[in-house]
């Protein structure tokens, strides 16, 4: 694509965006950016210091100390920390759940929505998240809503995990549990919270392959471009 585009990806736990999102990315030729990837960032960088993550003073003042960078790396979004990648270390179930809970505080969310803008301003990208659409970029050029339902969804974290060989540690009942504490936090949060978009397509993946659902978000690009 040669003109700057912007496509937003919105949508609950688990529900497949972020692996919707890479491949649309390179169809379109275009970067990703996973905005959960820098929450988690932010909460591990609590974690590390002993920060509970529902001290908001606490956290406010760790912010001013946080330098945090998105970059790419032949075509790979890494983020650093005062310097240090920490893509390696933001996928474990605690930094899941402190992302959740650290994301609810404003301070937060304000420095990592300025640096999504930025990127946005000088970058082509589908961008997923909660908020993207809704909040980050509300002009942007196409947005999308995508969910299923919850034990879909912990049935889909849980499959990702076994076939990266982790070691499963719930079970399907405790992941859909998890999942739905997850996505009230997310979605009765005051400030951004989870929300379909106005003029977003919502799209519900429970019963499609994630080649259908990639296949819809094209042809929807497809309609609405001139
Ligand atoms: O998408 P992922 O599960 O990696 O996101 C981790 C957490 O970061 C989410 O549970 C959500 O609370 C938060 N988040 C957010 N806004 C975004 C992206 C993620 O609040 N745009």
């Amino acid at each position: 694509m040669a003109e700057k585009i912007s496509i937003t990806v919105d949508g609950p736990a688990g529900s497949g965006k972020s692996t919707i999102s890479k491949l649309i990315a390179e169809k379109l030729n275009i970067l990703h950016l996973d905005t959960g990837a820098m929450y988690r960032a932010v909460a591990l960088s609590a974690l590390d210091r002993g920060i509970s993550v529902s001290d908001v003073l606490a956290v406010e003042s760790m912010l001013k100390g946080l330098s945090i960078a998105v970059t790419y790396d032949n075509g790979i979004q890494r983020i650093f920390v005062n310097g240090v990648d920490v893509m390696g270390r933001i996928r474990t179930a605690e930094v899941s759940k402190a992302a959740s809970d650290i994301a609810v505080i404003p301070a937060v969310r304000v420095k990592l929505v300025e640096i999504q803008r930025q990127l946005s301003k000088s970058l082509s990208l589908i961008i997923d998240g909660r908020d993207i659409g809704s909040y980050v970029l509300p002009n942007a050029d196409y947005k999308f809503y995508i969910t299923a339902d919850p034990e879909e969804r912990a049935k889909r974290r849980l499959k990702e995990q076994q076939s990266k060989g982790l070691e499963i540690e719930k079970t399907l009942a405790e992941m859909t549990q998890e999942i739905i504490s997850r996505d009230k936090t997310d979605s009765t949060r005051e400030f951004a919270p989870l929300v379909c978009a106005d003029n977003a397509l919502y799209i519900d993946t429970t019963k499609m392959t994630i080649e259908q659902v990639v296949s819809t978000v094209l042809n929807a690009i497809q309609k609405v471009k001139k």
